[in-house]
């Protein structure tokens, strides 16, 4: 298996033109292992076309082949829109009362499923491994299988997998499994993932346990396995020290001065927990009079999928109370909330969470939440700021040594902020060391080289 090369399958290809630098988590993991390994990567254009969807020539850059698949309109509406984002996205993240779905739309779901899977059979080698990517392709192994490949097959689920009984919303659920179970490999985040859908296939798909985490259900033996996704530690850190003429920089301390900075980046999505976060900063600064004025929240939020029902609407929502909280403790000299409704380049971010005292990121749920991971890494170990995590993202498992909490408890958030003020040094160098071993130990590489090392049965 060691002389096949990568397929790699995720619903949007990296923007490998502008440069490796500006990619995040997946596509710098995945383009690594390309460029070592030698493959083709392929995924939706980000375009759709009048003419229907159609897959375009392979594009080279470097070692690496591109190739991108146009959509038609009604694959973006049944598909991506549709089920991937108003069916599965909602209910993955424990949010089945969001969740709307559609017989049509998850006709286009596997219509989709099976394009991607042409594209793969038209290239597939009797050795390539083929490594699926998250909840846009439950259905890709299915679709493979039925033109009869029988190469390894492997997904890696970014969001959560939730309680079995939460699952089982969704009216294709059973369809799903059966799905999902002709890969051959399927990766989680965390253990409580891995076992969610262990315990689905054992309770409610007739499956039976095998040794070494695998499953044999449908006929057929699935592995399951636990792969953290991990950051670039030491890049991080390079970036967090921007040179001495920074502009933003030199903007954002004109403007923040000596005051303590809080800062939280998330997409504008209602997993992030994002309302409740303002409730809880407004409680903080009610109980703590003598932050007030200075403190300061920085709270950057890229919109997000705005034509999926529902984003819109927490978009007004949050217009709304940052506006309310702003009203109520401004004073003329001191904005309590600023609010950007605007995105910035990834390495654009790292000097700002290095620059801030605390990092809250309170998500509802969160497959791992790279954004708490970085804001660690981007620390400067002299004097590093405190992270704020939900128990609810998947980084809590490893970061350990934040402070977490609860983000359906304002109380809790707030006493975590004062807390966090209130940290004295040592203890701070001393929880951030913790956190930094751990994402030291499970770094991107190990993260790509364990689900790989798997898929291949190298284990
Ligand atoms: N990010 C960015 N610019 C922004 C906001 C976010 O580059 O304005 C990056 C961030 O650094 C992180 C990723 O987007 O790497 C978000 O990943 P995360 O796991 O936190 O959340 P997701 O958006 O995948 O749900």
């Amino acid at each position: 298996a060691d002389a096949g090369r990568l397929i790699v399958v995720s619903n949007r290809v990296a923007p490998i033109e502008e440069g490796q630098p500006t990619a995040g988590g997946l596509a710098a993991g995945v383009l690594d292992a390309l460029q070592n390994m030698g493959g083709l990567w392929i995924g939706w254009s980000g375009e759709i076309s009048d003419a229907g969807s159609r897959i375009l020539p392979e594009k080279q850059k470097g070692k690496i082949r591109l190739q991108t698949v146009d959509f038609a309109k009604a694959d973006y509406d049944e598909y991506y829109r549709g089920f991937a984002n108003s069916a599965l996205w909602p209910v993955l993240h424990y949010r089945s009362a969001l969740a709307r779905f559609s017989r049509s739309d998850y006709a286009g779901y596997r219509r989709v499923n099976e394009l991607f899977a042409s594209a793969v059979a038209d290239a597939l080698a009797p050795q390539d491994v083929v490594w699926a990517h998250d909840y846009h392709l439950l259905g890709l192994a299915a679709a493979l299988r039925e033109k009869g490949v029988i190469n390894r097959l492997g997904i890696f689920l970014h969001t959560p997998f939730p309680a079995a009984a939460v699952f089982m919303t969704i009216p294709v659920h059973a369809d799903l499994a059966r799905a999902l179970c002709q890969y051959d490999l399927i990766g989680f985040q965390t253990e409580s993932d891995r076992r969610a859908f262990e315990d689905y296939v054992l309770r409610e798909a007739d499956g039976h346990l095998l040794p070494g985490r695998a499953l044999m259900a449908f006929g057929r033996v699935v592995r399951t396995g636990v792969y953290p996704i991990g950051v670039q530690t030491e890049e991080i850190r390079e970036q967090a020290e921007p040179p001495a003429d920074c502009p933003q920089m030199a903007r954002l301390h004109r403007s923040i001065g000596d005051s303590k900075l809080i800062i939280s980046v998330d997409r504008l999505d209602y997993s992030k927990g994002l309302n409740e976060r303002f409730q809880a900063y407004e409680r903080f600064l009610e109980q703590n009079e003598t932050r007030r004025g200075d403190v300061t929240f920085l709270q950057i939020a890229p919109p997000s999928r705005s034509d999926v029902e529902g984003y819109r609407e927490i978009r007004l929502e949050l217009e709304r109370e940052a506006g309310r909280i702003n009203g109520r403790f401004a004073e003329l000299d001191w904005t309590p909330l600023r609010y950007l409704n605007k995105g910035f380049a990834r390495q654009m971010l790292m000097p700002m969470y290095a620059r801030a005292d605390i990092g809250l990121v309170t998500p509802m749920r969160d497959g791992m939440n790279l954004v708490a991971k970085e804001f660690v890494a981007a620390q400067n170990p002299i004097d590093p700021g405190v992270l704020v995590l939900s128990q609810f993202a998947g980084a809590a498992c490893e970061l350990k040594a934040a402070l977490l909490v609860n983000p359906h408890d304002p109380d809790e958030i707030a006493a975590a902020l004062e807390r966090a003020l209130s940290m004295p040094l040592a203890e701070r160098r001393e929880r951030h060391a913790e956190m930094m071993a751990v994402l030291r130990r499970n770094s991107l590489t190990v993260w790509r080289d364990r689900f790989l090392g798997d898929l291949n049965g190298r284990a």
